[in-house]
């Protein structure tokens, strides 16, 4: 085990933010990271993937574990379809772009998602109209506490919209080591109908798309909207979308005809948080060294030199500004590191 101390973690995560952690490694197998997680060094250590759904606040006293578990491998197939079994340090594009290479379909849509393969599960990635779950087999974990193996089926995930039970009950608990997937070999079922797709399949001139041609319409829009953490800090979507009661959306609606909704059932919608905060006047407004996108006012960037604490007052200052117009509360997506 190699071990570095006293690490700056401002190239493991996509907002930039230089904070730093007393102890740092990288566990490339599930055997180290078993070995690591019984190390007292690394009690209570953080497990970092990419880094793409962080918001360091601070420096901190926690070790850090980064999981660079490699691998990529049809463990089971039959005429339509395969199980894919898959390191979680692999990143989650290649394997995107690995899956269309060889015709499996399924995750196309979930094509430039930053970040790796073992923090999808954690908060049920999902972007135009499919989300994790619905290409989700199972995933090994190891115990942070006890070094105990266990295989989470997709009814031990609780999976919901950006959420499952990662996040919630078992928060901190496990350590993902491999996700399995279940995708199709043949009559692939593609989702067109969300967001600009069919609009830009028709502009790319494709009447019977393929999965590459999804994977490419949806990497088309992503670059064409959403900033590259490579040149300006961010970790995409800040807030999630708030889910409210139908009854709360015709009340809504009345004050503010065009607000956009997504009807989830008849009790439940959507409603865009990006949205929320253009109303409310952030986007692309600048404060200091943060601000809302330009093109998105969902994405929270660092335009540069940002400590994650500016980071978050800026966030909490549009989580008041909304509540106070709209009586809505905006929960953050990305996970909040002390
Ligand atoms: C430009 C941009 C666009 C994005 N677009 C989308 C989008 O369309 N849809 C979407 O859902 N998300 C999106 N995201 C968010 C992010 O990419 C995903 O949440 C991604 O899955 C995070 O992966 P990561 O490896 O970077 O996780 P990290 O940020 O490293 O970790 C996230 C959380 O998972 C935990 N974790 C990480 N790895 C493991 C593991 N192996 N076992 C247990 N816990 C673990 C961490 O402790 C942390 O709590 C976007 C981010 C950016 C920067």
């Amino acid at each position: 085990m190699e071990i570095q101390k006293k690490t700056s973690l401002k190239n493991y995560n996509t907002f930039g933010v230089a904070a730093t952690t007393p102890l740092f490694t990288e566990a490339k197998s599930s055997i180290i990271l078993q070995e690591t997680l019984k190390s007292p060094l690394f009690e209570n250590a953080l497990i970092l993937g990419g880094g793409s759904n962080m918001l360091f606040l601070d420096d901190f006293s926690r070790p850090v574990i980064k999981v660079s578990i490699p691998g990529v491998r049809v463990i089971q197939e039959n005429e339509s379809t395969a199980i894919v079994s898959v390191g979680a340090g692999v990143i989650w594009h290649d394997l995107v772009m690995w899956c269309v290479a060889n015709n499996l379909g399924g995750i196309e849509n979930l094509s430039l998602i930053p970040g790796l393969v073992g923090a999808a599960p954690i908060q049920n990635i999902g972007a135009y109209g499919v989300e994790l779950k619905d290409v989700f087999h199972n995933a090994i974990a190891i115990g942070k506490k006890k070094g105990d193996s266990r295989i989470f089926d997709i009814d031990d995930c609780a999976f919901e919209y950006r959420n499952s039970v990662f996040k919630n009950e078992l928060k901190d608990d496990y350590v993902i080591t491999t996700v399995r997937l279940s995708l199709t070999k043949k009559n692939h079922q593609l989702k067109l109908e969300y967001g600009a797709m069919q609009e830009i399949l028709d502009e790319m001139q494709i009447s019977t798309p393929k999965i590459d041609d999804v994977a490419r319409a949806v990497i088309r829009i992503r670059r064409s909207k959403l900033p590259d953490p490579e040149k300006i800090g961010n970790a995409g979507s800040f807030f999630k979308n708030p889910i409210l009661p139908s009854s709360t959306i015709k009340k809504l609606q009345d004050v503010y005809p065009s607000m956009p909704t997504y009807e989830l059932d008849s009790n439940f919608s959507k409603v865009p948080a990006g949205w929320l905060i253009e109303q409310a006047g952030f986007k692309g407004k600048r404060n200091g060294l943060v601000g809302m996108h330009e093109k998105q006012a969902l994405v929270l960037v660092n335009y540069g030199g940002a400590t994650g604490l500016e980071l978050w007052e800026h966030a909490q200052h549009i989580m008041k500004d909304v509540h106070s117009k709209f009586g809505i509360e905006l929960e953050p997506e990305v996970n909040l590191i002390h």
